[in-house]
């Protein structure tokens, strides 16, 4: 195990590694959405709705969890 070079600018000038973060990034955006809804409507919802929102935010959980193994295979593959 040798230590990552830091001394490469960090650029963005990959296109498939934006467009693989933009959409890593929109699934942790609505991950946290239907966590902080089911924080907001605890209490107050039926069970359907609480269950339809946690299957949402498992969905999105997972979604999440897949383009970060995107992510991480582009730019291990890529360089970049
Ligand atoms: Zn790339």
């Amino acid at each position: 195990m040798t230590p990552q070079a830091s001394t490469e600018p960090e650029t963005t000038e990959c296109a498939e590694k934006a467009r693989l973060l933009r959409e890593y990034q929109i699934a942790v955006a609505d991950f946290s959405r239907a966590v902080q809804l089911l924080l907001e409507r605890s209490g107050v919802m039926r069970k359907t709705e609480y269950l339809q929102i946690r299957d949402y935010s498992e969905k999105a959980r997972l979604l999440s969890e897949t383009a970060r193994k995107e992510l991480d295979l582009h730019t291990a593959d890529h360089g970049c």
